[in-house]
């Protein structure tokens, strides 16, 4: 049962194209298939020769861009850098944050989401 036509290690290398029992061409593979839970890819292929199925099993080895526009390696969860310095005035409080954009930020006294009376951009490069 187990008399493989072809060393294992050399057919995931080369990929199947021949039955790994009897050597015939004629293939039926199944079609890829892949458990939501899990990265594991693979595909059930049946001979037709001699009957005998196994099952393809594939992981991701490679990414390549496709797509022209170039892939940002932002680490993920990185803050976006501030573009604006934000001024807030509540409570007789004064202060500024700076931000992506122009948002609200919150009073340190009474935790009233406050509108920033006055923004500035942040000049890029600095
Ligand atoms: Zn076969
Ligand atoms: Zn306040």
């Amino acid at each position: 049962m187990s008399n493989l036509t072809t060393p294992l290690k050399q057919l995931v290398k080369e990929g199947v194209e021949a039955c790994i029992y009897c050597g015939s061409g004629e293939l039926s593979p199944r079609g890829f298939k892949q458990e939501n839970t899990t990265r594991e890819v693979w595909e059930d292929v049946e001979c037709k020769a001699c009957g005998r199925e196994w099952k393809e099993v594939y992981t991701l080895s490679d990414i390549e861009n496709v797509d022209a526009t170039p892939i940002k390696e932002t680490l993920p969860g990185e803050a976006p850098e501030p573009r604006f310095t934000n001024y807030y005035r509540h409570c007789g409080q004064e202060w500024n944050d700076q931000w992506s954009s122009m948002c609200n930020d919150r009073c340190p006294e009474c935790n009233h989401e406050i509108e920033p009376y006055k923004s500035e951009d942040i000049p890029e490069g600095s």
